[in-house]
């Protein structure tokens, strides 16, 4: 096991909360599944530290997920979207409309001027632009939520963007997610992964990326990675087989996540490939 000084919780032992007493870095994953997984919740993941909280993407289940948890999604403050698939935003309308109009309370989120265009334009506005008038106008992004922009870092080998939000430090960096052609980030469609607390990477979705893993790895000497993978190798994510092809000082801190239903037949295979292995649904990794 690499990891350094992690270590892992369950629920079991813990009532699920949007704080903590120790001040501790803590990752739970409201799901671990793919796009379409009907056995694990989506990869939504919260970061929780001390009294401070934030939502990494809210797919369509999300909210049904935190139900589930006994905690109503509209509890839930600070969002940061990796990218518009519906695995990852399919819950934002929820999110937005009960704030508007059932709690009266305006969510934020961190997003950068261009990607917010992107969110709005090509997938929000459809369903919450045209709800009410605003003087003689249709509704804006800003209209349901507080925005918070992160800063461009310019000292970083691909488009890199930093925010504090609270205690928990926040870099999201560009990434190769689709089209399954494109050459490189530049090449693509919006998607970010993100370091945390410049220790733990989340990759979001992402194809397989040498330059990323390796360059942020060495930048920040990581603890843990968290990475999406399916276990087949071709369209827009990392395979298992490729993922493989890391050296095994990378491969002994990385978790899978973004996983199809059949992950228990890759157990075995992940395992003995010197992978830290698959990130559990419902564990707090603490740092
Ligand atoms: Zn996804
Ligand atoms: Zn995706």
């Amino acid at each position: 096991m690499g990891g350094g000084f992690m270590r892992i919780e369950t629920l079991e032992n813990r009532k699920f909360s949007l704080k903590n007493d120790s001040g501790d870095l803590e990752l739970f994953f409201i799901g671990v599944g793919s796009a379409f997984t009907k056995r694990n919740c989506q990869t939504n993941l919260l970061i929780v530290k001390g009294n401070d909280h934030l939502l990494i993407d809210c797919g369509t289940k999300c909210s049904q997920a935190f139900y589930e948890l006994g905690y109503p999604i509209t509890g839930v403050d600070n969002f940061l979207i990796t990218h518009s698939h519906a695995d990852h935003i399919g819950g934002l309308e929820e999110v937005a409309l009960l704030g508007k109009y059932m709690t009266k309370r305006k969510p934020t989120m961190i997003i950068s001027e261009t990607y917010q265009h992107v969110l709005w334009d090509m997938s929000l506005r459809g369903g919450q632009a045209y709800n009410e008038e605003n003087a003689g106008d249709i509704l804006g992004f800003n209209d349901f939520w507080n925005v918070i922009r992160p800063v461009w870092l310019g000292n970083f080998p691909r488009e890199t963007f930093r925010v504090q939000l609270g205690s928990i430090d926040i870099i999201m960096m560009r990434t190769k997610h689709i089209p399954d052609s494109s050459h490189d980030w530049q090449s693509s469609f919006w998607s970010c992964g993100l370091v945390i607390d410049e220790k733990v990477m989340f990759t979001s979705d992402t194809r397989f990326d040498r330059d990323l893993i390796e360059n942020y790895n060495m930048q920040f000497k990581l603890e843990a990675i968290f990475h999406d993978c399916q276990f087949f190798t071709g369209g827009v994510h990392a395979s298992l087989d490729e993922l493989n092809d890391f050296s095994p000082e990378i491969k002994s801190k990385m978790y899978l996540s973004h996983y199809g239903d059949n992950w228990e037949d890759f157990e075995d295979k992940i395992s003995a490939n010197g992978f830290a292995g698959l990130a559990r649904q419902h564990q707090y990794y603490i740092f």
